[in-house]
């Protein structure tokens, strides 16, 4: 990163594209840029002009034109940066930009590190960390799901429900700090019982917030899908015309295990990443038989599972599949819906049959399907993610996406857990303010209060440069 009160550049748009866009922050900024930059009216002085300003000219060094340029200025502080700053309209010419990198450079400005104009933003109070990690996420989002979550964080609405808590338990703090301070006379200026009230509904919505990262995270990086079934019922051929019909992402997800395949696709605005469809082995127990064992792990990781039967099954056997399935998957609350594969190949009674007796033996959604004909595809994307949709609506209004955030909720969470057993036990005063001031710092880890520099150097390096 570049000292604080120098100039920095760069490239603000990835390769490729018409135009390209170069920025500059710093104090001096329009200063510098006048080196290089000529109006083509030639009544416009950019030192004088206001901020906001559009200006049409071409960018020189010495004799050698470069480009036919638009600059937008930005007065102090109102930028993105809060500092002075200037975008270079160019063409998106790779030799173009490049020069003028150089020749700013030549000038004493310096290139900007991956984050490093949302850093400046961050510490000079235009945005607090959360803000400033959600503008990382908006640049990545693909779904709209995500977009619509980081766009909620940007806007700050979590950070101030952070605040808020910071606030609350800052002054519960100082409460219990009074008392330290007459300990002698042995006084208790803080209600024990209001007290215990107020960690413990602090508590239950950090809580809620922590167990939200789940489905944060499912949507920032796709709903995680198993599709589970004895051999040849169809799972291949299902996921892959879910994947000829659906905008497919080639996946590539880092930290996948060796022996897992993940197909990641877009269904009804959400990501669903499908995990482990390979082909299960044949052969084995009964278990085995059903294609659970090698899904097993991953049924607990999962926010759905698609249970795939055949329509020539006995109702009793598919539920049976669908009670072993919800065993596995245990407390990790993933919807289970029964997909019931191979309809082309049952008479129209057996379906009649099957819808008639599956509601009475399972409470789980039936989709019937067929991967030939790709008749019921249409309701089986519906019920995918009104499955998804329905999960979040215990979810608390904000979400959490991100890992950091997450960590520190946590932390705040046991602090205030050790405040309550504290209080249980006649812990004295001096233990349980030590939490409290735990729990306060870190809920202002989140926000950027309180945040060590290799913290704040390891956020935005994950930025794009430009950034
Ligand atoms: P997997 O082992 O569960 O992945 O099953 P596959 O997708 O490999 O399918 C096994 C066999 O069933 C293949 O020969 C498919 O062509 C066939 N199959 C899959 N879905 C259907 C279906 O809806 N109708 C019919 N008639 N055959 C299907």
């Amino acid at each position: 990163m570049a000292q604080k009160g120098t100039i920095i550049c760069a490239p603000a748009t990835s390769g490729g594209g018409a135009i390209a866009l170069i920025r500059l922050s710093g104090p001096g900024t329009i200063e510098t840029l006048a080196g290089i930059f000529k109006p083509v009216d030639d009544q416009i002085d950019i030192i004088k002009a206001n901020g906001y300003s559009l200006i049409y000219g071409t960018i020189s060094s010495q004799d050698e034109f470069i480009d036919e340029v638009l600059v937008s200025l930005f007065r102090a502080p109102h930028s993105y940066t809060g500092e002075e700053m200037a975008e270079i309209s160019c063409h998106a010419s790779p030799f173009i930009q490049r020069r003028i990198i150089e020749i700013l450079i030549e000038r004493g400005v310096q290139t900007a590190s991956p984050g490093e104009f949302t850093m400046r933003a961050f510490m000079n109070g235009k945005m607090d960390l959360s803000q400033a990690e959600a503008v990382a996420d908006i640049i990545a989002s693909d779904s709209a799901a995500a977009h619509r979550l980081a766009s909620t964080q940007l806007r700050g609405g979590f950070s101030k429900e952070i605040e808020k808590l910071r606030m609350e338990l800052l002054s519960f703090a100082s409460l219990i700090e009074l008392e330290l301070d007459f300990s002698e006379e042995d006084v208790k200026f803080a209600d024990r019982f209001a007290l215990t009230e107020t960690v413990i509904k602090i508590k239950s919505l950090v809580d809620r917030l922590a167990a939200s990262f789940r489905l944060g995270n499912a949507i920032k990086k796709g709903m995680p899908v198993v599709i589970a079934g004895r051999p040849n019922v169809g799972k291949s051929s299902l996921l892959n015309l879910l994947l000829q019909e659906e905008r497919a992402i080639v996946s590539d997800i880092p930290g996948t295990t060796r022996d897992t395949v993940e197909e990641v696709l877009h269904v009804g605005g959400l990501l669903f990443r499908f995990i482990d469809t390979a082909g299960l082995r044949d052969a084995g127990d009964r278990i085995e038989e059903m294609g659970i064992e090698r899904t097993h792990g991953r049924l607990k990781e999962a926010e759905v599972v698609l249970a795939v039967a055949e329509a020539t099954d006995r109702a009793e056997d598919i539920a049976g599949f669908a009670r072993s399935l919800a065993e596995l998957s245990g407390d990790s609350g993933a919807k289970i819906i029964l997909v019931i594969n191979k309809s082309d190949l049952a008479g129209s009674g057996e379906i009649t049959r099957l819808k008639k007796e599956l509601p009475r033996l399972c409470d789980l959604p039936a989709v019937f399907i067929s991967a030939v004909t790709t008749s019921g595809m249409d309701e089986l994307r519906m019920v995918l993610t009104a499955a998804v949709e329905t999960g979040r609506l215990d979810a608390p209004q904000y979400i959490v996406t991100n890992a950091r955030h997450y960590e520190a909720l946590k932390n705040v969470s046991e602090s205030l857990q050790r405040v309550l057993d504290g209080f249980r036990d006649g812990i004295p005063t001096v233990l349980i303010a030590t939490d409290v001031r735990q729990a306060v710092y870190y809920l202002g880890v989140i926000t950027g209060k309180i945040t060590p520099e290799d913290i704040l150097g390891e956020i935005f390096s994950h930025f794009c440069i430009g950034k």
